[in-house]
């Protein structure tokens, strides 16, 4: 379905989500195609059928855009599957679910079977952990993590029974780069399916099959829906996983309400213009403060010396507003005095919408395989924070951060 105008990468971000699987059909009658700019709110259940004969051959029809059941969707998810597949070069389709853990779920559920190893990188979203560590345990799954930031690391980890690597990048609360196309070489040659979590830099920062990924996971509940009103997920995939992935989501009945596409398709238009917004505020306040005495390392890998800069400036062409830093020194109470000093950042979980957020960061009580602090950090170094930097104006951001800098140093005497 990746024949739309905007599987054609020159045209610039912003114009290829303003024209995402805007079809005709989706948005008009008969007669009378692209009628309106975005398409109707579909609510149905039953599809009705002219008579028994084509009741009896709905199922038979089980293509993207065919009406048969109110599971398999409606023209407004399929607008929304057919947008995120355009904006995503290499993919087949795109398959929706109600989150971003439940699109992971349906990956895993997609590859894996008893008796398979999962490789997991260390530093991924600690509800994926979960996954691996309690459902594909107990379904006979076995997950095996791996240090990201050493590909010769994965290269050790492979086995007879590795079916498939989940990899992310930028790390989850640390934000490390992870060398993609050369893990994908490296699962490649083995036989071995890679998934990526690519919520952070999604399609238009990051083309993960582009890069060799054969199934990309992408939480919509962050930049594409953008409001902090929704909660959806997608899986994009090759040609050669597309069809299990989607057999897989009907099977488990996969489906979201027609209202939460619409929002989604109305988040998505405005996407690239946020992210470059965002990001460019994220760098400013990582620059900011990159230069604090109180701070011993930021998490941002837009910033020139950061470990994994080259990576991102070799494979990425965007980023987001999610960043962090660590304190240095300090004690929880002095990182939480900080935080509840913000005015501007709300406090809470979640990210990519269009205001900013703030959460106390434990990377060390996550990882299974890497020490955090790191090697090269001061092991007293270890309390962090997380911003998902919004679209207030940047000076006004730096200012509620420098007035809470305050609140740390008096906690810390
Ligand atoms: C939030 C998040 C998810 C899960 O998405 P939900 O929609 O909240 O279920 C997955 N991966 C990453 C990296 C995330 O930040």
């Amino acid at each position: 379905m990746n024949d739309d105008k905007t599987g054609k990468t020159k045209l610039g971000p912003q114009t290829r989500v303003t024209h995402a699987g805007r079809r005709g059909e989706w948005t008009g009658v008969e007669g009378h195609p692209s009628a309106v700019v975005n398409p109707p709110i579909w609510r149905a259940s039953t599809h009705l059928y002219p008579n028994t004969k084509a009741l009896k051959e709905g199922p038979k029809n089980n293509c993207d855009g065919r009406f048969f059941y109110g599971r398999r969707g409606s023209p407004t998810q399929w607008a929304l599957c057919d947008a995120l597949t355009g904006l995503e070069p290499g993919a087949a389709g795109t398959m929706l679910y109600p989150s971003g853990v439940a699109a992971l779920t349906g990956a895993f559920l997609t590859v894996l079977r008893p008796g398979d190893v999962l490789l997991m990188s260390d530093h991924a979203y600690e509800p994926t952990r979960a996954l691996g560590q309690t459902l594909l345990k107990d379904f006979g799954v076995e997950t095996r993590f791996f240090d990201p930031l050493e590909t010769s690391a994965l290269d050790e980890a492979f086995c007879e029974r590795t079916r498939a690597v989940l990899l992310e990048s930028p790390g989850s609360l640390t934000m490390e780069m992870q060398d993609i196309p050369a893990a994908c070489r490296l699962a490649k040659a083995r036989g071995v399916v890679t998934i990526m979590d690519n919520t952070w830099a999604g399609p238009l920062g990051f083309t993960a099959h582009e890069h060799g990924i054969d199934i990309s996971v992408m939480s919509l509940t962050k930049h594409v829906g953008g409001h902090s009103d929704l909660m959806m997920g997608s899986v994009s995939a090759t040609e050669e996983w597309y069809a299990p992935l989607r057999r897989m989501a009907q099977l488990t009945g996969q489906v979201v309400s027609p209202d939460d596409a619409s929002l989604a398709l109305r988040g998505l238009r405005t996407m690239a213009m946020r992210l470059e917004r965002s990001a460019a505020t994220a760098l400013a306040i990582a620059e900011w403060l990159e230069e604090r005495p109180e701070v011993t390392r930021v998490f941002c890998p837009m910033l020139p010396d950061s470990p994994g800069h080259h990576i991102w400036k070799r494979d990425f062409t965007g980023a987001c507003g999610l960043m962090g830093f660590a304190f240095r020194g300090g004690t929880a109470e002095a990182r939480n005095a900080f935080i509840d000093a913000l005015t501007l950042f709300g406090i809470g979980y979640s990210w990519g919408g269009f205001e900013s957020l703030v959460t106390p960061a434990d990377p060390g009580s996550i990882r299974t395989v890497t020490l955090w602090p790191p090697m090269d950090m001061a092991h007293t170094d270890q309390f962090a924070v997380r911003l998902a930097v919004g679209l207030e104006d940047a000076a006004d951001l730096i200012a509620d951060l420098d007035q809470a800098m305050a609140a740390w140093r008096a906690a810390s005497e």
